[in-house]
């Protein structure tokens, strides 16, 4: 759903991208789940169920599990809470990894990153089974992924490509710019944009912290997508006019005016990209809702499966 910006009189002079509400289709989506699980509950008694893992008292990491945990029950499913104290071992961790692959009652897994330091990401990720890999983070998703194989996609960039469908973007021939090479956001984003898809189809260019000049490339995208993690990475003079701009990135912001104490930033200069881009995501209120909508969506997809149904 689009809307026009223009939240106070001295944006209205400046603004003109239009924000892409990122709450609107997440709400839009999770209505459609819920709907399909409570029809898998009726035709086979089949309630969706997550394993939900966070290890540590990282105060961002709960909230964001806190925020999935509220959505699996409001679309009728089930959550499998585990908290771990940030002293768990690897061992400990693989075997409750080892104890939810087992669960008939739990369709897919979800270990909230990051982990505390000492503990191998990778290795608890790749003990997860792969029919229940939700999150689209293990290698044979990863692989099936890159091969274009039917998988589980990763949830933020899945939800990225759900918006730019949104925004009514043309990935097509377009070139796109992706800010940010990490293996859960920006790989997997250029992946798929360069996949010859409907929702591919884009010429990609793939930017990081050693891109030397990186206005120089992203002044030359149609379509730009931020996931750096830094507030104010991408200011307007970076971004080519018209531009459809998806930021990605979650940042609090030191605020002592603000009743937290911090503000949520994203990776780009909010009003000056907005006074020259035509389409844009607002931080909060963008990716964030669809990462969560597609988690949801994953969930559902695994539990139809796991049912013997095709999805
Ligand atoms: P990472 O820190 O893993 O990766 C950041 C990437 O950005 C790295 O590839 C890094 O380069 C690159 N980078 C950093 N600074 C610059 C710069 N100045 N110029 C060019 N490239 C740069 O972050 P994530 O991918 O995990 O997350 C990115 C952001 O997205 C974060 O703010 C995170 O909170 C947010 N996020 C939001 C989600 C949501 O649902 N809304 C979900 C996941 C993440 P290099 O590889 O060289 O270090």
């Amino acid at each position: 759903m689009w809307y026009a910006v223009g939240v106070n009189r001295e944006s209205e002079q400046t603004m003109k991208a239009e924000l892409i509400d990122g709450k609107a289709l997440a709400a839009e989506t999770r209505a459609k789940v819920k709907a399909g699980v409570a029809e898998l509950k009726a035709k086979t008694g089949v309630t969706p169920g997550l394993g939900v893992v966070l290890v540590g008292d990282d105060p961002a990491s709960r909230s964001y599990v806190t925020a999935k945990e509220r959505a699996l029950e409001e679309a009728g499913m089930r959550s499998v809470d585990v908290r771990l104290g940030a002293e768990t071992t690897q061992e400990e961790l693989l075997a409750v990894i080892a104890r939810l692959n087992a669960d008939p009652q739990v369709h897919g897994i979800l270990v909230q990153l990051p982990l505390p330091r000492g503990l191998d990401a990778d290795a608890v990720i790749e003990a997860i089974a792969p029919e229940k890999d939700v999150d689209g983070f293990t290698p044979i998703n990863v692989g099936k992924m890159i091969l274009g194989q039917d998988c589980f996609l990763p949830c933020t960039p899945h939800g990225v490509l759900r918006l730019l469908g949104q925004a009514g973007a043309n990935t097509r021939g377009a070139h796109a710019v992706v800010v940010g090479r990490s293996a859960i956001v920006g790989r997997p984003l250029a992946n798929l944009l360069s996949r010859k898809a409907p929702d591919g189809d884009a010429t990609v260019t793939l930017c990081h912290s050693a891109t030397p000049d990186l206005a120089r490339f992203t002044r030359e995208a149609d379509i730009l997508i931020v996931a750096a993690g830094r507030p104010g990475t991408v200011t307007g003079d970076m971004v080519k006019p018209g531009a459809i701009v998806i930021d990605v990135g979650v940042n609090r912001v030191p605020d002592p005016t603000a009743q937290r104490g911090y503000r949520l930033r994203g990776d780009c200069d909010f009003e000056s990209v907005a006074a020259v881009a035509s389409r844009l995501t607002p931080v909060p209120g963008g990716v964030g809702p669809m990462t969560i909508a597609m988690l949801l969506e994953n969930t559902l997809k695994a539990a139809v499966r796991a049912a013997g149904g095709a999805s």
